[in-house]
């Protein structure tokens, strides 16, 4: 067991080593600066320094997806809208997409050549905008079941000439249930048949009124193929964060969602993460769902190297001991030493679950055989 030292525990809660070893020793327990701490050792301390907050989060860092994090007020500042676009298959996502991260490059900028990392931030008028760049709603989904909301703004894709379809109104379905403003986004009205007034009335009866009709639901007419539209497409994103008033605390330690992971022969395992909070900086020790180590190097969408990214960025990291799955938390620590601690917990409570997962299962292979 390696937990926090006397030395670490002693910083954090800004009291001499000295102090803490005085008090253990009251306590009937002798160590040094460099002895490891239990969990109750840690909590007695805290408590005699009145560090009630404070411990509560070193004891529940382990499952961090489950601490509310309260930012003093002062701290927080307006941070880029998370935006996924969604909709039926063929009906122009990858398209958009694709129209959007090219017509933002500068020219030659980056050797014309941008690279997928599963997300990319764009500017609109000097206001940024993220997008993820996951394939479809599985994405969103397996991410929305396993607890993480990363989506701000949701765009429905629908082609104008072929109207509401059954991935259309489970792409509906998700947004509504995830309670995130949706746009509609009516692609292909450069083609022959194209009805945006159709559209429209199939929407409705999915609950998404247009504002020009006395509803809530912004549309715009875009063709992402021939770029038509787009301009307005984006504004109109910028305009509806801002009434969502998106909010974070850069000053904190970085937490957020895991967007991507993946293997890499010559880097080992590289992560896309979306920071959600906080500042991810290079050289951050950090556990990323049950992976730690620390952030070796982060990359832009760009590909550009980062030394530290705010909220609502997108970044490629490397330097984690293992490959962390779509929809993990991540969150940074203070020392590697903890990231380690707190890795390894979170890894047995995962082996211990799917232990559990696994004798449930095989109770119910039971009863079907029955
Ligand atoms: P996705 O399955 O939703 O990702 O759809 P894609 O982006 O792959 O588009 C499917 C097909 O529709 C492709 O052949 C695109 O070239 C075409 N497409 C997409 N947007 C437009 C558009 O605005 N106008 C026209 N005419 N074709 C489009
Ligand atoms: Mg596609």
């Amino acid at each position: 067991e390696d937990g926090i030292t006397v030395g670490e525990l002693a910083e954090m809660i800004g009291q001499t080593p000295a102090n803490v070893i005085k008090v253990l020793f009251m306590l009937g327990t002798m160590v040094t600066i460099n002895s490891s701490l239990n969990d109750e050792q840690v909590e007695l301390i805290c408590l005699e320094y009145g560090y009630e907050v404070k411990k509560k989060v070193i004891v529940s860092e382990i499952n961090f997806e489950d601490i509310e994090i309260i930012d003093d007020e002062a701290d927080l500042v307006g941070r880029p809208p998370v935006v996924t676009i969604m909709g039926h298959v063929d009906h122009g996502k990858t398209t958009l997409l694709d129209y959007i991260r090219k017509s933002r490059v500068a020219e030659g900028e980056f050797g014309g050549i941008t690279q997928h990392i599963g997300a990319y931030q764009v500017e609109v008028n000097g206001k940024k905008i993220t997008f993820l760049d996951t394939p479809g709603h599985e994405a969103f989904t397996a991410m929305r079941a396993r607890g993480a909301q990363l989506t701000d703004i949701v765009i429905i894709v629908v082609a104008a000439d072929d109207g509401v379809m059954p991935q259309t109104k489970e792409a509906v379905d998700h947004a509504l249930a995830a309670g995130v403003p949706i746009v509609v986004a009516i692609n292909k009205i450069d083609k022959e048949g194209a009805d945006p007034e159709r559209i429209k009335g199939e929407m409705s009866e999915l609950g998404l009124m247009p504002e020009e009709w006395g509803g809530d639901t912004v549309y715009c007419n875009i063709s992402a193929k021939k770029g038509i539209g787009i301009q307005e497409l984006l504004e109109t994103l910028t305009v509806v964060a801002e009434l969502a008033d998106l909010k974070a605390n850069p000053k904190r330690y970085a937490y957020g969602s895991v967007v991507e992971g993946r293997l890499d022969k010559g880097r080992g395992p590289v992560a896309t993460l979306l920071v959600q909070n906080g500042t991810l900086r290079a050289g951050d020790p950090i556990v990323v769902g049950t992976a730690f180590g620390r952030v070796r190097q982060m990359l832009g969408d760009h590909g550009k190297e980062l030394k530290e990214a705010g909220p609502s960025t997108p970044v490629e990291i490397t330097g984690l001991n293992d490959v962390p799955v779509a929809g993990d938390k991540f969150m940074a620590f203070e020392t590697e030493k903890m990231a380690r601690h707190v890795g390894e917990e979170r890894q047995k409570a995962k082996q211990e679950q799917d232990r559990g997962v696994s004798s449930a299962m095989s109770l119910d292979d039971l009863f079907n055989q029955i």
